[in-house]
This record gives C-alpha cells, structure tokens and sequence, in this order.
C-alpha cells in the first residue's frame, strides 16, 4: 500500500480525485485542505508518505511556499492546478516536481492519478548505477529511493558491462560517471550502444559543469540525458523516472503491434519476424522443427448457435490453451479467426506427437462456463514435421494441407506430415 497525500481545498476536485483512487486499491489517499493541514498529516505519517499531489492555489500558503514544504520532506510531488501563469511556472519548476497537470476537465484528474500510480508501481526493468566514488552511487540510491525499482552498482565500466549483459538482471536504465578506473563512462556507453538502442536502453550521464566538452561526447555516443554535479535528490529521481517512462511506453507500442486484440496472443507478423529468427538458428544448429496449424472445429455453428460474443469467448480460451501446454520459448501466434499456428524448436516427431494429441484431447475434455451457456468444442490440428531447412512460409503451407487432411479424416484429430 502506498500513501498518497492531496492537498487541496476545493471539494469538487477533491471527491473527483477520491473516484479516481478507487481504481487503484494499492493507492491510498490522505486529504489536506490547506498548508497547515498538510504539515500536521507530515509530522504525524512523515516517513509513510509516497508521494503528493498538490494545489497550487491554497488558503493559508503561496504555491512556493506548498511546494518547498514537500521538497524539503524529500517527497516526489505532482503539481494539479487549476490554472498556471508564465509566472507561476517559473517559479515551480525552480524547485522539483515530477509533473504538473491542468485540472480541465475529470480525463486530467484521471491522467494525475494514473501519473502517481505509475510512479510508484513496481518496475520490471532495474537501475544500474556506475561510479568508483562509492559516496555518489549512494547518493544517487539515495535519491531513486522512492521508485519502486531494483537498483545495482558497479565501481567500474568493466564490472557494470559484465552487470548489465547478464540479461536476468533486466538492467534498462545505466546513470554513470565519466571517471571510473578499467573502462571509462564514455567507453562503456559505446558498448552499450552497439547492443542497444535507445529505445530499449537508456544512458544518463553524470558530469561537472567544467566538464561540457564530457557531455558533448556522451551524447555523441548515444547517451539518452545527463545529470550535472551537483545535483539535487529531485533531479536524480525526475531524469531516472522519465527514462522508464519512456522505455515502458515503447515497450508497450511494440507489444501493441505484435499481439492481436482480442486474445493478447501474439499476431501473425509477430509469428514471421520471430519464428524466422528461430528457423535460422534452427538450420545452423541442424535441429528438427514442427509447425502446427490449429483450427476450431465446425465453429461457424458456435457463433450461429450462441452468438458472436460467445464465439468470441471460445476463441480466448483457444489462446489459454495453446499457451498453456507449450513452453515459454515456444512460439504461438492467432493467424485469423480460429486458427493458430504454434512452432516448435529442437523437438523430435515422437515428442510433437505426444504434445499435439495432448492439446487436441484438453480441447476435447474443456467445458468452457459463459454467463448463459456451458460450451464445448474440439479442434483439428495439422502439422508439418521436418530438418529446418524449407522457409516457414512453406512449413506453414505444409501444415495447413495436414489440416485439410485432419479435417477430412472427421475433425478432432492431429495429422502430421514429415518432410
Ligand atoms: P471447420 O470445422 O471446417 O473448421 O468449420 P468451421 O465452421 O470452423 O469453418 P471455418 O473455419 O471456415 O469458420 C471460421 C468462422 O470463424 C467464420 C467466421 O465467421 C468466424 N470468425 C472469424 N473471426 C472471428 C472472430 O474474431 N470472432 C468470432 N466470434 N468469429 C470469428
Ligand atoms: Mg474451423
Ligand atoms: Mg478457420
């Protein structure tokens, strides 16, 4: 549970943001109606508060006097305002804040709260810090204390390359120093690029204000921001939270185009681009491969039995059950309407067997409950089994014919094919 602080004193904002926690039952909302209710709720939860959203416009308090107040507690904050003057801008962002939103309408409300909630949520990615001065790495872990992110240190560019290209530790984000004995920042940074890009890796420099021409370089070399010293706790966290920002968002928009609505199984285009780069590995390494087309059985009567919504369900539960009994390096994509198309790497024709019979009979055994009616239906599956050598175009097309055939033999059934 996190504990958010509001202040502010208007009610209509208030009970619009109260709504809006409530989608967030890890979030929890404490109300200040002004400066001095905000200081008494500090003294009495100082060390529990996560984060603030604050007004700028309060009774008893100017909005630099509010927002140094959770400054100097250390407290990430978000500014929520009703207007905001040039004036009043400069002012707050002399000091620092994660974000500030206009309050026009219950979509910038909702924005805040989602704002927070991202902040303070827990992060796949990791935070590797890199610097030999053992006080700066922890001033730094000092400053990300709030995000919930796990954070390493390396006191080398060699130990933080060795850290980072251990790819358990899902390191996403490097903040290093130029200075370091065995591999410098700007070294490090090269090599990273040359496994990296940017949309997937994010480098944040630390440099001196002397020390422009270090800058330069970084960013030459592909450094994503950089941070000057001396640097506040705020700046640390604001420049680290934005660099994942950015890099789940593109995390998100390549998912996005790789998966199919309706199912969150992988699409067709996700299927080619990653099941080629499997076939490739496979034919240097010689190894047997299996493609498989599943298909619905007769599932035109479902949708004209039950519905489309009801078919739409049927085809969901296909996605859980091919994910299901395969591993997680296998590849499953949705092909279009009721057909899967699974690929197997480094399996033998007695395994395929095995595996495909199984998925065919937990179709078989499945009832599926829907709000109105209990469905069940089998599939047909077709497989082409062979040497990785034909192109996955033609092992698709290969297995599509053990399809027709499996649908011929009467359906519910696996017919596979070796080449
Ligand atoms: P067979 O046993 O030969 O496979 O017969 P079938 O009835 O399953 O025939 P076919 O595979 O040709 O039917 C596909 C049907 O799937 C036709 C189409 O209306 C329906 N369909 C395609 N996409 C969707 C979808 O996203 N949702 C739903 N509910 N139905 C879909
Ligand atoms: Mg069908
Ligand atoms: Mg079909």
């Amino acid at each position: 549970m996190k504990n958010v602080i509001v202040v502010e004193d208007d009610k209509i904002t208030q009970n619009a943001l109260l709504r809006e926690f409530k989608s967030y039952p890890t979030l929890n909302a404490l109300f200040a109606e002004s400066y001095v209710q905000a200081t008494k709720i500090l003294r009495e939860n100082h060390k529990n508060i996560n984060f603030a959203i604050l007004d700028l416009t309060l009774p008893d308090a100017s909005a630099d006097k509010i927002v140094a107040l959770f400054n100097s507690h250390h407290i990430p904050s978000l500014i929520l305002t009703g207007t905001l003057s040039s004036k009043l801008r400069d002012e707050v962002f002399k000091k620092e804040i994660i974000d500030y939103v206009i309050k026009t309408n219950s979509k910038s409300i909702s924005y805040a709260v989602k704002r927070v909630y991202s902040f303070l949520k827990h992060h796949k990615m990791s935070i590797l810090i890199a610097d030999d001065s053992k006080l700066y790495r922890q001033k730094i872990k000092h400053a990300l204390r709030h995000l919930n992110i796990k954070i390493f240190e390396a006191d080398d560019g060699l130990k933080a390359l060795d850290i980072i290209e251990n790819r358990d530790n899902n390191i996403s984000v490097l903040i290093t120093d130029y200075n370091m004995p065995n591999m410098d920042g700007l070294e490090l940074s090269i090599k990273i690029r040359s496994l990296y890009t940017k949309d997937d890796f994010s480098i944040i420099a630390i440099s001196t204000v002397e020390d422009r021409e270090t800058i330069k370089n970084f960013i030459k070399v592909g450094a994503n921001d950089f941070i000057i010293k001396p640097f506040s706790d705020d700046e640390v966290l604001v420049k680290a939270n934005s660099s994942i920002e950015i890099l789940e968002l593109f995390e998100k928009t390549r998912d996005l185009a790789n998966r199919d609505f309706l199912t969150g199984a992988f699409n067709r285009r996700h299927f080619f681009d990653a099941g080629n780069a499997i076939l490739a590995k496979a034919i240097r390494k010689k190894h047997t491969l299996a493609v498989a087309t599943l298909d619905i059985d007769d599932f035109k009567k479902i949708n004209d039995t039950y519905g489309h919504d009801v078919g739409d369900i049927a085809i969901k539960e296909m996605a859980r059950i091919v994910k299901e009994n395969l591993r997680e390096s296998d590849l499953s994509a949705r092909f279009g309407g009721e057909e899967f198309c699974v690929l197997l790497d480094d399996i033998n024709l007695s395994d395929s067997k095995k595996l495909f019979n199984k998925i065919c009979k937990a179709f078989q055994d499945n009832i599926i409950q829907t709000d109105d009616v209990n469905i069940s239906y089998t599939v047909s599956i077709g497989v082409s089994f062979a040497l990785a050598k034909e192109s996955l175009d033609e092992m698709i097309k290969l297995s599509d014919r053990a399809l027709y055939d499996a649908k011929e033999a009467g359906k519910n059934r696996v017919v596979i094919h070796t080449h």
